[in-house]
């Protein structure tokens, strides 16, 4: 339990785990949004507060402005009358009062005429923003930090000729306080709404990651829960594509270990029969022997020869057995040389032709040309020696055998038929199947121990090539291997073997 915990801390922490990545997309893409949109919309906000304060103020003064320009302030140079300057002053003072702010009016040669704050009355002010305006661009000015909006209007008088002069100009600064506290009382009921989404985000989060990754989960039980080989079912967790192929594959491995497995126990069980038979018969004859104290000489000869046959029969079982298991370990390879194929099959054919003769089958070699290939000799010694000692085997009396060599400029083929017994269409699919046999009573009679066509079949695929088979029963066979000329070397790792010699087709 605190191991289950710990991992999946652990897989939290390290980002390992797709539940984790699930619940951070889904916080992520939901609370990133919600905070964009409230810094975006509060300053939106604050723009349009601090445009539309601009531009109230800027109308109002402006308003004053022509106040000022009828009252003739600025050809008086102030000394208006006592009434308008009351009226005007008024004015700005309500205009300053109103919005927590200064008024500056400012003259062409940049001397304060009027400072609603009464301190600088008479000073010249240099300021880049009343040059401007006095070229006839206004300006507004934010200044969040210390909190207030300086807005430059021009006092705009027309002349007879039609021709407008910035006379003077206002610089008026304004208080932001209104924006602000505005500002905060809607940012406070933002930030109790998004604190609210994204409790709302973050529950989503951890039940949808939950439930995403729910059939992930179910599929990692089913295969926690498989059972043992002889009595699994296939797992099935049909909700994500994903997951069904998963479950597919495994149930694929699963089949194939079962099917590795039987063939495990078929082949143990076929071993420790083919073992036990010919020590059945040596304990059977040496019994008999016992049972007759006074058996003659030549009885117990007899029975001594049969004996040795027994012993032969299984020592030619295990050499079979040994030479199975060596193919099967492909991670010692193939011992490659360059081999003359014409040769070594000459040589095949005249250690053969001894037990040829014996039956009275005629063996014929036949060569379209000369071959020279890149193969294991002592694998394909192998190959050759036991297709065609079955020729000569499954022969009928008389009969012939014929070897074919040629070859392309990629391939060598060996082909090996005889006029012989032939194999039944039901039995070919099994002919490499280690200790199968046609005719069991037939083939153990004459030596065989049907392991021959596994072990062929293996070689040749160790080589890269492949065996085929054409059978007519009672007319005869033909085996046809066909092999690269040049050894193409294994690129992928050693295969799977399911340790009992058995080749995988
Ligand atoms: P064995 O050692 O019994 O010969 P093999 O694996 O070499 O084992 O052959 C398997 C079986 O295939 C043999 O028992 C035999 O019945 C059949 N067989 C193999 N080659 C031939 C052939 N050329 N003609 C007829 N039957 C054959």
């Amino acid at each position: 339990m605190l191991r289950t915990i710990w991992t999946r801390v652990k897989s939290f922490v390290t980002l390992r785990s797709l539940q984790t990545r699930i619940f951070l997309l889904i916080l992520v893409v939901g609370i990133l949004p919600c905070i964009l949109a409230r810094v975006a919309i509060l300053n939106n906000y604050e723009e349009r507060a601090v445009e539309q304060r601009s531009a109230t103020v800027s109308n109002q003064l402006m308003i004053v402005g022509n106040h000022l320009l009828t009252n003739n302030y600025f050809i008086d140079n102030g000394n208006i009358s006592a009434v308008s300057k009351v009226a005007i002053n008024a004015e700005l003072e309500m205009i300053s009062n109103l919005y927590a702010g200064r008024v500056m009016i400012i003259n062409r040669g940049l001397k304060v005429m009027k400072d609603t704050y009464g301190i600088s009355e008479g000073k010249t002010i240099i300021s880049e923003e009343v040059i401007r305006c006095f070229q006839g661009s206004n300006s507004t000015r934010y200044d969040r930090e210390n909190g207030f909006i300086e807005l430059t209007t021009p006092v705009v008088s027309t002349g007879a000729d039609g021709k407008s002069t910035v006379i003077a100009v206002m610089l008026t600064s304004i208080s932001n306080d209104n924006i602000v506290s505005t500002m905060e009382a809607l940012q406070r009921k933002a930030q109790v709404l998004e604190n609210l989404i994204i409790l709302c985000i973050l529950v989503l989060a951890i039940v949808l990651s939950e439930i995403l990754v729910r059939p992930f989960n179910q599929v990692s039980n089913a295969i926690m829960n498989v059972g043992t080989l002889e009595n699994y079912e296939p797992i099935s967790v049909p909700d994500y594509v994903e997951t069904v192929h998963i479950v597919d594959a495994f149930n694929r491995i699963l089949k194939r270990m079962k099917r590795l497995d039987d063939s495990r126990q078929e082949f143990v069980a076929n071993v420790s029969h083919e073992l036990k038979t010919p020590m059945t018969s040596v304990k059977v004859l040496a019994d008999s022997l016992l049972a007759q104290p006074d058996a003659p000489a030549e009885l117990y000869r007899e029975f001594m020869e049969d004996i040795v046959s027994e012993i032969d029969r299984e020592n030619r079982i295990i050499t079979d057995l040994l030479a199975l298991v060596r193919l099967d370990k492909k991670a010692n390879g193939l011992n490659i040389s360059v081999v003359n194929i014409n040769e070594l099959t000459e040589l095949i054919l005249k250690r053969l032709r001894p037990i040829a003769r014996k039956k009275d089958v005629e063996v014929v070699f036949e060569s379209m040309r000369q071959v020279v290939a890149e193969v294991d000799e002592v694998k394909l010694t192998l190959v050759l020696t036991n297709l065609v000692e079955n020729a000569i085997k499954y022969n009928k009396d008389h009969g012939s055998v014929r070897v074919e060599l040629d070859a392309d400029h990629q391939f060598f083929t060996v082909k090996v038929s005889d006029s012989g017994l032939g194999i039944p269409e039901e039995a070919m699919p099994h002919i490499y199947e280690r200790f199968y046999r046609v005719d069991k009573s037939h083939s153990r009679e004459i030596g065989g121990t049907g392991l021959g066509l596994a072990i062929t079949k293996g070689a040749v695929l160790a080589h890269k090539g492949s065996i085929s088979l054409t059978s007519e029963e009672g007319v005869g066979s033909c085996f046809s291997v066909k092999i690269p000329l040049n050894y193409i070397p294994d690129t992928t790792s050693a295969g799977a073997s399911d340790g009992t010699g058995k080749v995988e087709e």
